[in-house]
């Protein structure tokens, strides 16, 4: 007996890294998974695997910018896997630059993909929980939401999520509805290798500097944040709703 067992779920950004991780949980206990990303491919190969692991997953090339294409994926997986529960706000993107270098397009970009994101799957999937007077959505925000330099607009947008969950939270508890999010510290992924990169680092030198930092002294794995999303997706979290729960090795 899993967890999940009977439950259907979408992630978004689960191509890679964290939506990953986080696909692969749900559906390791049981979950029919909609592994939606921007890069078709990579959403193909994430079900594969999980398929291949004995799970059940469909892979959905999708842009979590558009209504359209959200309200098609969410059709989608209601369709191929029989239903809608649990949803995972997890694409993302980061366009780092200091403030006075940062495009109005990497800003709008970088909102777009994580706030407007967020607001359109969890628009189109809400129509379908209240329905059926229940679910579970998880939205990943991130330690950045306290502010970070070079990240005017990621940390803008990570913020919007701590509200939106809050706010969402609010609108859908009546209807049997959890809405939580995640604040990952540093995870291990290429998003963070990109960030090494740029600073001119090897990305496994940047893990061990930053695990220096970090009280548990070392960098976090996607395992680490589907653990906890897999809590807050999980029936017995019934009563924990607007929650953000850092998860940053205990960083302050
Ligand atoms: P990643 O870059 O490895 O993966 C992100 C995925 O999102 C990719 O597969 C990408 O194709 C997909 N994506 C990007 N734009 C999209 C769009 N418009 N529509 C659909 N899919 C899209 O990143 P990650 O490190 O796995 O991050 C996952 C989430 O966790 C993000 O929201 C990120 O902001 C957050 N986060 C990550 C860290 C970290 O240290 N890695 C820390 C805090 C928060």
């Amino acid at each position: 007996m899993g967890r999940f067992d009977g439950r259907v779920a979408i992630v978004s950004g689960a191509g890679q890294g964290i939506g990953a991780g986080i696909a692969a949980r749900l559906a390791s206990e049981g979950a029919a998974v909609g592994v939606l990303d921007l890069n078709a491919d990579a959403a193909s190969s994430s079900a594969e695997a999980i398929t291949l692991a004995g799970g059940t997953a469909v892979g959905i090339g999708a842009d979590v910018t558009s209504e359209e294409g959200v309200n098609a994926a969410v059709d989608q997986v209601v369709r191929e896997l029989g239903g809608l529960d649990i949803v995972v706000n997890n694409a993302g993107i980061t366009r780092d630059n200091m403030l006075f270098k940062m495009s109005v397009e990497d800003f709008d970009l970088v909102l777009a993909v994580h706030l407007r994101g967020t607001f359109l799957l969890t628009k189109a999937a809400q129509r379908h929980l209240v329905e059926q007077r229940y679910g579970r959505i998880v939205n990943l925000s991130s330690r950045s939401a306290l502010g970070n330099r070079g990240q005017a607009n990621y940390a803008s947008a990570k913020a919007g999520v701590i509200a939106f969950t809050a706010t969402a939270a609010l609108e859908l508890g009546p209807f049997g509805i959890t809405v939580n999010a995640v604040a990952p510290g540093y995870i291990a992924t290429d998003m963070t290798a990109a960030t090494a990169r740029r600073l001119g680092m090897d990305p496994e030198e940047h893990q061990k500097l930053a695990a220096e930092q970090i009280p548990v002294r070392r960098v976090g794995t996607p395992d680490d944040i589907a653990a906890v999303v897999a809590f807050f997706a999980s029936e017995e979290a019934g009563y924990v709703s607007g929650q953000t729960l850092h998860v940053n090795g205990g960083q302050r």
